[in-house]
């Protein structure tokens, strides 16, 4: 059988078609066409919302178009059990709404999937943007009309829409990468991926369920399938430096607190280099006894998520002795918290720096070993062959199984962008603009598709940042520099070959200041064969980033062309990484 719920969710299969009860009035699917749009967003997630909010209130004629039956994005299409973010409550919110920020309730540290789900379809209801996206439309081919200047979007279903600008808003972490094991097909039992699970509850009690995968979302599914089924294996090829979240409710005198500063808050947010303001760590590990060391560590431990993350040392993902000293305390919980030392060994990450593949953050992982019905197959001493009808057959069993639960990741930051078939001037299609990997200025727009703006692309600071506060940044500079082009009577605006180079040149460079280019990690395209690697989002800080964009606004848009015309040189020496 197939992943149930379909991969991606394109139009017509399960996964949407149980979500097209959703669609609302207005955006009927019978509306084949869209002509004389000023922009296209595609995407209704954290992004797509604000963009197309930020347009229509500008004064733009605009379009949402979204391939689920609903808004949300990642929270629509990722509902595993403990599917919750790693960010905490207070930040992971837009900050453009502080009436709303007010009457929301924050009762948990960390928000669940269905909880973000409900905030973005209350924001989308109250700000009545429902109406302008069409759901259940999976966008196929985006082409560049050159003498109209204007993109033409074309869905799997038919529908077609011609507009001036297009913003793709459709996500770094959404295109699913679920692995082409041989015989997958022939599995006689029930098959999910993490990043299109079902709508309606699966029922898991007492099957054997094979979970392959264990990055951020198999960290948090693991503990939830364990509860609940009878026997869970875990497949893993990469051992991670699982952090944990310290979850629970809210204190309401913090949220009261929190609440009565939220602006305040906000305004500082929009000036840090993750987009939550902690303060950093301050302190190099050499600063240190040993026995400060550790204690430090403990500390950040006892927080938890970010905490540990940015709380440790400030040299920790800079020099490989401070990285050590976090590596081990790490390991050496791993050792307190499992009982089997065999076990313990393997969950052991010894291949690559602590913090430079995205930190799985959970809640009793490494317990949920301990359990009786939870088993660890190691991969690379054991790797899987094949799936046959009755379960997994690695190099040495068969481990038979009712259910497989595919928690691969995502093609990162390229994965939606490529898969959306946009070709630009001269029909050039966008994955061979990329030979050696994304060329980008500022993650936001590329040489030869003029008038098109990806929202967190490669090369903007997005997933390494609270990325909702990425997004708003995003938003706002694009709609800014969309009305200085309606200004001036623009119709084109284009960025260039030579800011283009130097703004890709400076992601690499500050990439390679960092401990992150050494592990075989998303960020680097590792996880996907044939993906060029090169480091794909920009790590030099949105505080940084957002000061660089600033300037450029300012300047009148350097490193951009309008109507063809020669952009104008970037002024300085580059981009310092501040
Ligand atoms: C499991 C998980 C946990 C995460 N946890 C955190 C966290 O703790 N903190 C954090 O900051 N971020 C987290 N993220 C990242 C998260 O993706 C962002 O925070 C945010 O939700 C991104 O919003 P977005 O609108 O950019 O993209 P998305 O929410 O991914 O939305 C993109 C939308 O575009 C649509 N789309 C894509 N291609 C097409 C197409 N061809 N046609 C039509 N529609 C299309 C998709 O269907 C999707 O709905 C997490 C991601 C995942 C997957």
């Amino acid at each position: 059988m197939g992943v149930t719920g379909g991969r991606e969710g394109h139009e017509g299969d399960e996964g949407v078609f149980d979500a097209m009860a959703a669609i609302p009035d207005g955006a009927a699917p019978g509306d084949q066409q869209d002509r004389d749009l000023d922009a296209i967003v595609i995407g209704a997630g954290f992004a797509g919302i604000y963009m197309v909010y930020r347009l229509r209130e500008s004064g733009f004629a605009v379009r949402g178009l979204e391939a689920g039956g609903g808004v949300g994005g990642t929270w629509y299409w990722n509902r595993y059990p403990g599917a919750r973010c790693d960010s905490e409550s207070m930040y992971y919110s837009f900050s453009f709404l502080p009436d709303f920020e007010q009457e929301w309730p924050l009762e948990q540290r960390y928000p669940t999937q269905p909880v973000i789900l409900r905030y973005l379809q209350t924001v989308a209801e109250r700000l009545d943007l429902l109406k302008d996206f069409r759901f259940g439309t999976r966008v196929t081919s985006v082409t560049w009309d050159e003498p109209a200047a204007r993109w033409t979007v074309r869905s799997a279903g038919g529908y077609e829409a011609t507009a001036r600008f297009l913003i793709t808003a459709v996500g770094a972490l959404s295109a699913a990468n679920v692995p082409a094991f041989p015989g997958a097909e022939t599995f006689a039992g029930e098959q999910y991926s993490t990043a299109n699970w079902p709508h309606a509850p699966v029922p898991l009690a007492g099957q054997r369920v094979g979970l392959i995968g264990t990055g951020s979302s198999g960290v948090q599914v693991l503990p939830e399938l364990a509860k609940e089924a009878g026997a869970v294996t875990v497949f893993q090829r990469t051992p991670q430096f699982v952090t944990p979240a310290q979850a629970g409710p809210l204190d309401p005198q913090l949220v009261a607190m929190w609440k009565a500063n939220y602006r305040e808050i906000r305004r500082r947010t929009k000036f840090t280099p993750g987009g939550i303001p902690i303060p950093g760590p301050h302190v190099s590990a050499f600063e240190l006894s040993e026995h400060e060391r550790r204690a430090r560590c403990e500390e950040a431990w006892r927080r938890g998520g970010i905490w540990f993350l940015d709380g440790t040392f400030i040299d920790a993902v800079t020099d490989v002795a401070a990285n050590t000293v976090v590596a081990d305390f790490v390991r050496s919980k791993i050792d307190e918290i499992i009982d089997d030392p065999e076990t313990a060994e393997k969950l052991k990450p010894r291949t690559y720096p602590w913090g430079t593949k995205r930190v799985p953050i959970g809640s009793d992982f490494y317990e949920t070993f301990n359990r009786q019905n939870v088993r660890l197959v190691d991969l690379r001493a054991d790797p899987i062959e094949a799936i046959t009808p009755r379960g997994i057959r690695t190099a040495s069993a068969e481990h038979e199984l009712d259910v497989i639960v595919y928690a691969t990741g995502f093609d990162a930051l390229t994965g939606a962008l490529t898969r959306l078939g946009v070709r630009g001037r001269g029909g050039t299609a966008l994955p061979d603009a990329w030979p050696g990997g994304p060329r980008t200025y500022l993650g936001l727009s590329v040489p030869a598709f003029p008038n098109l703006f990806t929202i967190t692309g490669p090369g903007s600071p997005g997933v390494v940042t609270n990325v909702p506060a990425a997004i708003e940044q995003h938003v706002e500079w694009i709609d800014e520099l969309l009305c200085f082009a309606r200004a001036r009577g623009s119709t084109t605006i284009e960025a260039a070959q030579d800011a283009t180079t130097e703004w890709t040149t400076h992601v690499q460079d500050v990439a390679s200041q960092t401990l992150y280019a050494s592990a075989d990690s998303w960020y680097m395209g590792a996880n996907i064969p044939g993906k060029p690697r090169v480091f794909l989002p920009y790590i030099g800080g949105l505080d940084v980033y957002r000061r660089k964009c600033d300037e450029i606004a300012a300047a009148g848009y350097p490193g951009y062309a309008f109507d063809g015309a020669a952009a104008p040189a970037l002024q300085g020496a580059g981009h310092g990484a501040g």
